[in-house]
């Protein structure tokens, strides 16, 4: 029965440090890999060298001994694998290793070892070492591929770690920020390092956890505006909810953060939130974020604007079309040689493709629709205007998305293969367009 022991965690500079490694198999192959990775000077001994292991001695990567470990190979190392397949060998190599002092890590038996080697991860800047101290090796890896599916988020923590000195919310203001379309990579520095100091978040649903989860633990948490609740008299309460809130946690001297997706000031209301604390004499700050046109665009390499094709772009609010009376949006003054890209459209879709039709926009003008833009669930619908109801309901296109209408969207579909969806839309493939539109 092994014996587990707590071991020092440590990073070693093994630039021409003398390693023997004893075996020359598969599990040596990876230790070596690692080695020369570190520039350390390896000399491997065994009877029989493995594939890898020669194509390494055959480069000038390392030196070989053919043939048995003898003892006196351990003088002038600083670092022993025993590495072998042979258990009673690995023994004789640990067991001599440290009658010398000479640290020894041997293969499957963290009893015999005096370092062991840990699960590593590297990302941009860091590197982390996870051990169970031999104990749970798949633990290890279980936790090291936690933090590779999460490398971006720990980038960005990184990043917030190098900034936080510089950004800090100040008490008793309210910070009205763009959190862009819901990657985190794409939140600025200034929106990041609020959020990290900021001891309370005001935020809707369309913030994703990745995002609220950079605030710190301790900060208070408020959601407003639940998914289909946003219209009518109940956007109203709602809005006069979130005013006196963030007054209420700015008069208690708390640095506010009011999280809002995209930019806050595109169709966010922003601009009604800083009349209202400016009016309460509060003191408030506007943070620019990505709107989530320019963020859906560039995450379907969809150009807004291009040379020869179109010269302006047009963000509107599909729901403000129809009957809204004098706040409702005049397809026909929208530049139909521009891109025009459509926010909350989808749930009137069908009446958005006739309206844009009765206006007279060309029902072959194609349109592309990017769905959770830049999160991973992202996908890309594209057609013509003509088909924009009937796809719509095949791919059961759901919000929140962006309807970008106009050449622009058809050019993608010309230059580059997209994600895009499979007519009954279970399955997202990456096609490249064979035919492009006209
Ligand atoms: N202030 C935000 C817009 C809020 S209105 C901004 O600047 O982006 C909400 C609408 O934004 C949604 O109905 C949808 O049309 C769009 N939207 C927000 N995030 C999106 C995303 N990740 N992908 C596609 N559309 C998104």
């Amino acid at each position: 029965m092994d014996k587990f022991k707590d071991f020092f965690p440590v990073f070693l500079d093994l630039e021409d440090i003398r390693v023997l490694v004893v075996g020359a198999g598969q599990v040596a192959a990876r230790k070596i890999g690692g080695l020369i990775d570190a520039s350390a000077a390896v000399t491997v001994v065994a009877p029989k060298i493995s594939p890898d292991v020669e194509q390494r001695a055959a480069k000038g990567e390392i030196t070989v001994i053919r043939g048995k470990y003898q003892s006196d190979m351990l003088d002038g190392m600083s670092l022993v694998f025993a590495a072998s397949s042979n258990k009673a060998l690995n023994r004789r190599v640990s067991n001599e290793a440290r009658k010398r002092c000479i640290p020894v890590n041997t293969a499957d038996s963290p009893s015999e070892c005096t370092f062991i080697l840990p699960a590593v991860i590297r990302g941009e800047g860091f590197t982390a070492a996870i051990s169970t101290g031999g104990k749970n090796p798949g633990a290890a890896r279980a936790l090291r591929e936690f933090l590779e599916a999460h490398r971006a988020e720990v980038s960005v923590r990184m990043e917030r770690g190098r900034r936080r000195p510089q950004i800090a919310a100040r008490k008793g203001t309210v910070y009205i920020v763009g959190a862009g379309p819901g990657n985190p990579d794409l939140l600025t520095v200034r929106a990041l390092g609020l959020l990290r100091s900021a001891d309370a978040v005001i935020h809707d649903y369309l913030i994703p956890e990745e995002i609220l989860s950079l605030a710190p633990n301790k900060a208070v948490r408020v959601c407003f505006a639940k998914r289909g609740r946003t219209a009518g008299h109940g956007a109203a309460t709602k809005q006069d909810a979130i005013h006196r809130m963030m007054v209420k946690l700015a008069k208690e001297g708390k640095s506010v953060v009011r999280l809002k997706s995209g930019d806050p000031m595109m169709f966010g209301r922003g601009g009604e939130e800083a009349a209202f604390l400016s009016h309460a004499g509060i003191p408030f700050e506007i943070v620019p974020g990505i709107t989530a046109a320019v963020g859906c665009a560039a995450a379907a390499n969809l150009p807004l604007t291009q040379r020869g094709l179109s010269s302006s772009v047009t963000l509107a609010a599909g729901h403000e079309a129809g009957d809204k009376g004098e706040d409702a949006l005049d397809w026909k003054a929208l530049p139909k040689s521009g891109t025009i890209a459509i926010y909350m459209g989808i749930a009137r879709v069908e009446a958005i493709a006739r309206e844009l039709s009765e206006a007279g926009f060309d029902k072959e003008t194609a349109f592309a629709i990017v769905e959770n833009g830049t999160r991973p669930e992202q996908r890309i619908i594209r057609g013509r205007l003509k088909d924009l109801p009937k796809i719509a309901v095949k791919t059961n296109v759901c919000s929140p998305a962006i309807l970008f209408v106009g050449r622009t969207a058809q050019q993608m579909a010309k230059t580059i293969p997209i994600l895009s969806m499979t007519p009954d839309c279970d399955k997202p493939k990456c096609l490249k367009a064979k035919k492009p539109f006209r």
